[in-house]
């Protein structure tokens, strides 16, 4: 069933990362016989009217929830579902390009650790994007949950599936952008992987006015913010999501801090001003985990926060180092002091 029409397609795609003005070159997917059909005006529309969803067809429920970039709603659509809704200003041309780019790019997504992309409204001023609702808790409030019981091993699963969806998104050329405990949920023990890719969609400067020198920051997203990212969210002061060094390293950098959150309960710098972790990041100090034991779950932790994107790991060596844990000496290991306080570039 895979063709070599379909070889054609990978290609396009990446193409599609590169730059948001090559949404045309999705059109290499076009069935020949329908690109020349004389009445179509864009066969671009017609390779994504394949997953819109008219927004007539939807019902929206409760409000779940409102993020960085708009809000999202339970609702019905064959089945329940998560709605979300961008608030993307209808005269931006070039965001509305990035809309669709980006969804050209989610119909490609089919891993058990992603959630499942089911279509997009595309039409203004309704731009919403419909996934699977997920039922079950965060990472986010079950790493805090007292009641939870995170041993070793249940650690080790929900890291590696969490890797395993990370390396198919990369295998795809997709970044994340925003992982992070909350854009994770887990159901039944299975790990979902949400909103990746949506970072492009909107500005960050839409979470909130900039008021003369001071960053407008969205509460508990610097922790997983690489100090190739951070100093440059220092640097610019107008600054666009193209701006920001986003790559496969830096979606590792946040993974460390999910494996973190997984192993501390909690985040590094919690209690701490954005001014001075971003300080801090950029001088290379990272935050000890002073209680954990095991010296190789903070090898794995200094590995992915290294200082230099390029020696940090892929998640393809990540799932094998997990593969490789010794799980029953990770719970009981002696302490071995290991300074993390100063960066991991040793
Ligand atoms: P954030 O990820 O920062 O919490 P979002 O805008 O992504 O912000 O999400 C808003 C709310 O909607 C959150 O409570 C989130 O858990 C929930 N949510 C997002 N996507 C889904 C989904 N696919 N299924 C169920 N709930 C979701
Ligand atoms: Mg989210």
């Amino acid at each position: 069933e895979e063709s070599q029409g379909s070889d054609k397609t990978e290609v396009a795609d990446s193409d599609t990362l590169k730059t948001l003005q090559q949404v045309d070159s999705i059109d290499s997917d076009v069935d020949p016989m329908e690109r020349s059909w004389p009445t179509r005006q864009n066969s671009r529309s017609s390779v994504l009217s394949e997953w819109d969803i008219p927004y007539e067809e939807l019902e929206i429920q409760d409000l779940i929830g409102a993020g960085r970039f708009g809000r999202v709603f339970k609702g019905k659509w064959h089945g329940d579902v998560a709605i979300k809704v961008f608030n993307i200003e209808t005269d931006n041309d070039l965001q509305l390009a990035s809309f669709k780019t980006e969804v050209s790019m989610f119909r490609k997504t089919r891993h058990e650790n992603l959630v499942l992309f089911m279509g997009a409204c595309m039409k203004l001023p309704h731009l919403a994007i419909v996934t699977s609702l997920c039922k079950g808790k965060t990472l986010y409030d079950t790493v805090r949950d007292r009641r939870e019981t995170l041993n070793m091993s249940r650690i080790v699963n929900i890291a590696t599936q969490i890797a395993q969806g990370m390396g198919y998104l990369h295998a795809r050329e997709i970044l994340h952008k925003d992982l992070k405990s909350k854009n994770i949920f887990l159901e039944n023990g299975k790990v979902v992987i949400t909103d990746f890719g949506l970072f492009s969609v909107t500005k960050l400067i839409q979470y909130g006015e900039r008021k003369d020198d001071t960053l407008a920051i969205p509460p508990g997203w610097l922790p997983y913010l690489a100090p190739e990212v951070i100093t440059s969210l220092r640097a610019t002061s107008q600054y666009t999501d193209s701006d920001l060094p986003f790559s496969q390293a830096s979606d590792v950098y946040a993974f460390g801090t999910v494996w973190y959150e997984l192993l501390v309960g909690d985040l590094p710098f919690k209690t701490q001003p954005a001014e001075s972790i971003i300080w801090q990041v950029g001088k290379g100090l990272r935050q000890s985990p002073s209680n954990v034991q095991s010296r190789d779950a903070k090898d794995i932790l200094m590995q992915c926060w290294k200082t230099q994107p390029d020696k940090r790991p892929q998640f393809s060596d990540l799932t094998q180092t997990l593969d490789r844990l010794p799980r029953k000496r990770l719970t009981r290991s002696p302490s071995t002091p290991l300074h993390l306080s100063r960066s991991a570039e040793s």
